[in-house]
């Protein structure tokens, strides 16, 4: 097992720096996410920390020992890709026990390793078989297979479950779940599905653009993120934000709701409020509408169009330019440009001004 570091790490291509500085520490056998939109930075992040990728500044190290110039066979991790990199030629027994077999490891070693890893995934009925013959949940868990014989320090995962149905993402998601409480050892994982990170990660680094918003664990970012980004970004479906004015800020601030007929909300603020006529934006989770009257502010909308799934139904709902998404206990009800009014929580409601930091 095994500590990562990340100490101001820098990645430049030719002249554009897409890593601005990351400092991250991953804990001894700790789970952890990267997370973020496509083209912030994670692969990338990943690639350095697995040696696939030089890096332009910083430090990087694994287990205490720096590994900059640390060739990556010799880093302690094994890396799990989208593409599960098979062999197709070989059978799963081949594939899993090619590596150790290139590097001479002992030959009852090997078997050794590679009955453990067949046990662990359970694939040991599937030992004789090509690539061609198994189902992608199954080729992906010979890619992961091939990385457990290495009996690595850290494991490295870069978007391994992206060519799987939606059904098995679920059950994969599970089992390396399952692998990490097993094994114990620290993973490093990437993926830009906030629901895998969500549901996998000890802790999850939210990147932007090439720059950490966030580091924490999943529920703290959802109750407590740090900005606009980390709100938007973290939860499905996504916290609503509404555009709204300060009117008043005599120890609470007091918000006009720009697109809801002048409803007023007032909301305690631990620091200091923004001055009065500031243009701010106030972010309320689907889940945090209440009844009409139940809340602190009541606001109107128009819905749209009803989603039902069994457990909540979502309405879209719109007000003027505003689009809201608001979760409702489950219904049959349809939605075609009904009104409905619905009240929000000074509580359960989230400020940012206008560059997207919080006011707290
Ligand atoms: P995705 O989810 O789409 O894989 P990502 O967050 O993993 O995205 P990276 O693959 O790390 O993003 O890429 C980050 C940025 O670096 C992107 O803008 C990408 O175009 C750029 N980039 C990646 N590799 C190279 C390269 N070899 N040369 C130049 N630019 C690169």
């Amino acid at each position: 097992m095994a500590a990562v570091t990340l100490k101001n790490v820098v990645k430049r291509f030719g002249v554009f720096e897409i890593v601005h500085g990351a400092n991250i520490d991953v804990n001894d056998g700790e789970f952890i996410v990267f997370v973020g939109p496509s083209g912030c930075g994670k692969s990338t992040l990943l690639r350095m920390i697995a040696g696939l990728e030089d890096i332009s500044g910083g430090e990087i190290t694994i287990g205490g020992k720096l590994v900059n110039d640390i060739e990556p066979a010799d880093r302690g991790i094994a890396m799990v890709f989208q593409s599960y990199a098979l062999y197709p030629h070989m059978s799963v027994e081949q594939n899993l026990s090619f590596g150790l077999r290139m590097n001479g490891n002992p030959k009852a070693d090997t078997e050794r390793r590679v009955k453990r890893a067949s046990e662990i995934l359970r694939i040991a009925e599937l030992m004789k078989r090509r690539p061609r013959q198994l189902s992608g949940g199954q080729r992906q868990r010979v890619a992961i297979g091939r990385a457990i014989v290495r009996e690595p320090q850290v494991f490295l995962f870069d978007e391994p479950l992206s060519n799987l149905d939606a059904e098995l993402r679920v059950q994969m998601r599970v089992e390396i779940s399952r692998l990490h409480k097993e094994l114990g050892v620290t993973m490093i994982y990437v993926t830009h599905d906030q629901t895998e990170a969500m549901t996998l990660a000890d802790r999850i680094v939210v990147l932007n653009a090439g720059n950490i918003e966030q580091i924490g664990a999943p529920l703290d970012l959802y109750d407590d993120p740090a900005n606009r980004f980390v709100a938007g970004f973290v939860g499905s479906p996504k916290m609503n934000f509404m555009a709204a004015k300060v009117v008043g800020n005599d120890g609470a601030v007091t918000l006009e709701l720009t697109n809801h007929c002048g409803a007023k909300l007032r909301k305690p603020l631990s620091g200091a409020p923004p001055a009065v006529g500031a243009e701010v934006v106030l972010g309320v989770r689907p889940e945090h509408f209440f009844e009409a009257g139940e809340g602190d502010c009541d606001i109107a909308v128009k819905a749209d169009v009803a989603e039902h799934l069994g457990s909540v139904s979502y309405v879209y709902a719109n007000a003027g330019p505003e689009e809201l998404i608001i979760e409702r206990e489950a219904s049959r009800q349809r939605a075609n440009g009904d009104h409905m009014v619905v009240s929000i929580k000074a509580g359960r409601s989230l400020l940012f001004d206008k560059s997207g930091a919080r006011i707290r």
